[in-house]
């Protein structure tokens, strides 16, 4: 800790890695750190502003904060403080290398968004949690530059960019051609760290869209369209008319969702939403992609799983959510809490629609929870648990379709030609046998449908059910494709429940919506 009293000289440090990282980047730099330097009361000696300074660059060699660390300048600081370590640096031997310089200064470092760092920094044992925390970045980086470099390698064997935003990731460039200006697009450096942190969240982590979302929003990384306003020499965001500021565009879980499923991200042309198919057969590749395959495989199926969820998450006081719904509109039923006279009770409901003429249905729900108990373990409960699990698809089908349709349209062509010479025929033949072999690759592989498995687990429905809190009960019965709808309380047939016959035929698609029907007058009976 610091003593007090003591006054503190900070210099702080603002860096971006090229101009297409965007000069709002440093405004926010700037301002956390004067935030923090104002809430900590510390006096600021100086702000060194490195721009278009690659994170790999040596800190003694930024044009801006070089002076800072020699001799002469050396004694105004005694702390240099930047926002995060990517910014001090992205390669693990420069920060240890400074960070060591510091010591022998007897100066401190200080990263806002570590703020254990000054302390590891003192301790052999935190500087080997330093180590380990740069060795991040210096890794990211030598794949991300690996991905950026040799735009012009790809320029020869691809097609041109026909215009408009490209998918988040990607930056249009210009070249001369024959005397004419051509635009192609490639990975941009500062989107892809972006979308690595997206995936290193989501697949990593365990995090979920609307996580992924907030934090997007709440660093302010700049969307793609707000990315192209900047390129296009125009403010990023849109006019506010009332306050005349400009508002950043924000991410939406949708676009987010949408974001990390786009085969873009491979590198692929698409239109109308689909990938465009070449001449060889294959997708048509127009950039390197932001993803190897074991990234992209590992990205889709976090994604998959969350999709799942996002879906069934609004409703969480609801101790039935997703097996509670309305018999009269379908829709699900909600769960309410009502006090009189000292006691509570508890109901399942639905409060009615008008479009889909539902004129509301209500259960008790204390009741109604002790139905379910009931019944799931005198119908399920000697029963193996099944358990769904995700296996994403390998499907070729569509590619598949196109590589046909292309070989019918190549054979049009020649029927309709009509000055077919021996030059056109050679063509012909190479370019249709790149498809035929193309078609016959294809045919070969598995051809899997992403989708759900079955697998019967050791445990028993009435075990699960018996280890469970509410949250793990509810889940179980969701899984067990148990459903229980509030019907009209009025008649003798207040609600009734439905369970698979054959949950683990109808997962792996053998069976269809066999369903067994329970009604109170079963139970009588
Ligand atoms: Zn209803």
């Amino acid at each position: 800790m610091r003593a007090m009293g003591h006054i503190r000289n900070v210099l702080l440090h603002e860096r971006i890695s090229s101009d297409t990282e965007t000069s709002t980047s440093i405004e926010r730099q700037d301002e956390k750190l004067h935030q923090r330097a104002a809430e900590d009361g510390v006096n600021v000696v100086g702000v060194a502003v490195d721009r278009s300074v690659s994170g790999e660059v040596d800190l003694y060699r930024r044009p801006e904060l070089a002076p800072w660390l020699s001799e002469e300048y050396r004694g105004d600081w005694n702390e240099l403080w930047v926002t995060n370590q990517d910014r001090l640096s992205r390669s693990d031997i420069h920060v240890m290398a400074f960070v060591f310089r510091c010591l022998e200064w007897g100066k401190e470092i200080v990263i806002l968004d570590d703020p254990e760092f000054t302390q590891q920094m003192k301790t052999p044992e935190g500087r080997v949690i330093l180590h380990a925390k740069s060795l991040g970045p210096a890794k990211e980086l030598e794949r991300i530059k690996a991905r950026c470099a040799d735009a012009h390698e790809w320029r020869r064997k691809t097609t041109r960019w026909p215009g408009g935003i490209p998918t988040f990731g990607y930056v249009p460039y210009k070249v001369m051609e024959d005397g004419k200006s051509a635009t192609y697009i490639k990975l941009d450096e500062d989107m892809l760290t972006v979308l690595h942190d997206m995936k290193h969240r989501m697949a990593v982590i365990g995090d979920t869209f609307s996580g992924v979302t907030m934090w997007l929003n709440k660093n302010q990384v700049l969307t793609a369209r707000d990315r192209a306003r900047i390129r296009a020499g125009k403010p990023p965001g849109r006019l506010n008319k009332g306050t005349g500021e400009y508002v950043l565009e924000r991410w939406s879980e949708t676009t987010v969702a949408e974001l990390l499923t786009n085969e873009a991200l491979l590198g692929y042309k698409k239109h109308k939403g689909e990938v465009i198919i070449g001449s060889d057969g294959k997708p048509l590749k127009i950039a390197e992609a932001a993803f190897d395959s074991d990234e992209w495989d590992e990205l889709q199926a976090a994604c998959q799983a969350r999709r799942i969820t996002f879906q069934r998450r609004t409703n969480r006081a609801n101790p039935k959510y997703g097996v509670v719904f309305c018999g009269g509109c379908r829709k699900g039923g909600t769960h309410s809490q009502v006090k009189w006279k000292d006691r509570h009770y508890r109901y399942y409901r639905c409060n009615g629609s008008h479009a889909l003429r539902c004129e509301g249905h209500t259960v008790d729900a204390a009741e109604a929870d002790k139905v379910m108990e009931e019944t799931f373990l005198r119908e399920l409960g000697h029963e193996r648990v099944v358990k769904r699990v995700f296996q994403p698809g390998e499907d070729h089908t569509k590619e598949l379709e196109q590589v046909r349709k292309h070989i019918k349209r190549l054979q049009a062509e020649k029927d309709r030609a009509k000055d077919w010479d021996e030059e056109d025929e050679a063509e012909y033949e190479e370019r249709l046998d790149a498809l035929r072999a193309r078609r016959n690759e294809l045919k070969k592989l598995p051809q899997r449908k992403a989708g759900w498995v079955a697998q019967r687990l050791k445990t028993t429905y009435r075990e699960a059910w018996e280890q469970g809190d509410d949250n793990a009960r509810r889940k179980l019965l969701i899984s067990a494709g148990f459903r229980f709808e509030i019907l009209d309380n009025r008649t003798e047939v207040p609600w009734m429940i439905q369970i698979p016959m054959d949950l683990l035929a109808e997962i792996s698609g053998e069976a269809r919506d066999s369903t067994r029907v329970i009604l109170p007058c079963t139970l009588v009976a």
